[in-house]
């Protein structure tokens, strides 16, 4: 309740104060899917949650979304964009980026250092200095479309791992902009964050915004302490959701928006007649089943071996379950090119294989697996068919899967096991069985529960995570971080609710 009066009350005072704002949304890539056909380009627009939460407040106030088409090399897009521009009601501005940069930028500095050093990977960095200049060059690139297409009136947001120099680079050529951005995956530990040769750049880059925003309080506090530990002199000041950090004679607002779903929009699809006619379709094809849903992308974040091996484990110790559950487990590939990615796919590959070799009854099989994307309607029936939702990443900034699961489970049925490392898990505590993600047998437990859970019990639980995220959604996540950029005053940021707070593993 106290959550809701703070956003109306933020969300009042944003309007207000922005009415007269054009709002600059900068992401690496364009919200936009390109695809040829018959030799020729055509456009779609990009759907996901930051699309749908920032689309209505671009087209409101006129706005720019500036990215990466996500194409490189010589082809015109300019017509195409500008039509496309028209259809979304807000304008879609293009970075270009060579296929060397694509390289050494997106899949070496990006997806190569920061991506496993901030989920606490740093044993798969590859380090490589030519990685940080493609970078610095890109961003560079970045802040001069920024500066060509926006006004000083204009508010800059940026988005995400990709581009933390833009907002000092932005500075650097004069052009003098209020800016925000926000992280979208984790911030890591101080005793991890200093493995990064470029450490105090990206600290100093991140300095350079007007508000910088974390997905959780533990994100939050990690940066708090590694800035503190580099530049002793820093101070904070305030309680709540938002602080002010002061700096070098610069203050900074630092804050936690955990991001989250259109849960209207899942909950209404998921109760439509087509959905209910694919789950029926679904159920009829695992009779009698107990279905238990992994869907991940393909990533070595989100802990699919463990998983595997959590499921294998609870098969062997507890041999009633043979027959009755059926795994399925949907990976989307992601970052093919690098090799991290498919030595992870032949792993999983491989045991997946084992398991179903293991247990195979004739009829039966315990592992479904789709390695592909799925259409919209597909997604959905998977969740709502799902009797159990296994959601267990090593780290993950937020996991929007677990929360769309839930969105979805309009009978308040269901039951979610969430890696106690998920952004996540800081919300959904109190319904989710909480499992740390490396201890095998513990999922083995969770499952065993999960499946035997009374329908008494997991309807209490799944209707404490679905007000929490249906009050907490995509758009007050949006109207939470404007509002955290246009308030007046710090005060407007009482100390944190509970349910906000952050949560501690095993405790
Ligand atoms: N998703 C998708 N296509 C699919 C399966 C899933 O676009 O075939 C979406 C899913 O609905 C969710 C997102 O991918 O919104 C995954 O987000 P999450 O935060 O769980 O993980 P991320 O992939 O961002 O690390």
């Amino acid at each position: 309740m106290v959550w809701l009066i703070r956003n109306i009350l933020l969300s009042l005072k944003y309007t207000m104060i922005a009415q007269k704002t054009r709002l600059v949304a900068v992401s690496n890539r364009l919200p936009i899917v390109l695809r040829k056909e018959h030799n020729r380009w055509r456009i779609e627009s990009g759907s996901g949650g930051l699309v749908t939460a920032l689309a209505p407040v671009l087209k409101n106030r006129g706005g720019v979304w500036i990215g990466w088409p996500g194409a490189t090399g010589k082809i015109s897009l300019q017509p195409l964009l500008e039509k496309a521009s028209i259809r979304t009601g807000y304008k879609l501005v293009p970075v270009a980026i060579s296929p060397e940069e694509e390289k050494d930028y997106y899949l070496g500095y990006a997806n190569s250092i920061i991506w496993p050093l901030f989920h606490d990977l740093q044993s798969l960095c590859r380090f490589k200095p030519v990685y940080w200049y493609a970078y610095l060059k890109v961003n560079r690139r970045f802040s001069e479309v920024i500066a060509e297409n926006t006004t000083k009136t204009d508010y800059i947001w940026i988005h995400d791992y990709h581009l933390i120099h833009v907002g000092g680079m932005l500075r650097e050529r004069k052009a003098s902009r209020k800016t925000g951005f926000f992280l979208h995956i984790p911030f890591p530990p101080l005793d991890i964050f200093v493995r990064l040769p470029w450490r105090v750049e990206i600290l100093e880059a991140l300095m350079e915004y007007n508000l910088v925003g974390f997905q959780t309080m533990r994100d939050r506090k990690n940066f708090l302490h590694c800035l503190r530990r580099y530049f002793p002199g820093t101070q904070v000041r305030g309680r709540g959701s938002v602080v002010e950090v002061r700096y070098q004679g610069r203050t900074v607002r630092v804050g936690n928006f955990p991001i989250s779903i259109d849960f209207a929009q899942f909950e209404k699809s998921a109760k439509s007649k087509e959905i209910q006619t694919e789950v029926q379709a679904l159920r009829e094809k695992f009779p009698d089943q107990k279905i238990i849903l992994g869907l991940d992308r393909m990533d070595y974040t989100k802990g699919v071996q463990e998983r595997l091996e959590g499921l294998r484990n609870a098969l062997r110790r507890y041999p009633e379950l043979i027959g009755k559950i059926t795994f399925i487990q949907v990976l989307v590939p992601s970052r093919r090119d690098l090799k991290e990615y498919q030595i992870l796919k032949a792993g999983i590959d491989r045991l997946i294989a084992e398991v179903n070799g293991e247990f195979a009854v004739l009829g039966w099989d315990p592992i479904h697996y789709h390695y592909r994307s799925l259409e919209k309607e597909e997604l959905l029936a998977l969740y709502r068919v799902a009797d159990v939702a296994l959601i267990t990443p090593l780290k993950d900034g937020m996991n929007l899967v677990a929360k769309e699961y839930c969105a979805c489970h309009v009978d308040n049925d269901g039951v979610l096991i969430l890696s106690e490392f998920t952004g996540a898990a800081a919300e959904l505590q109190k319904g989710a069985i909480l499992v740390n993600p490396h201890h095998v047998e513990a999922i083995a437990e969770a499952l065993k529960s999960a499946v035997g859970m009374s329908r008494k019990e997991q309807r209490s639980r799944m209707k404490v995570m679905r007000s929490s995220i249906r009050e907490r959604n995509v758009f007050s996540w949006v109207d939470s971080f404007l509002g955290a950029a246009f308030a007046a005053n710090l005060d407007d940021f009482p100390p944190v609710d509970a349910d906000a707070r952050e949560y501690v593993p095993g405790i």
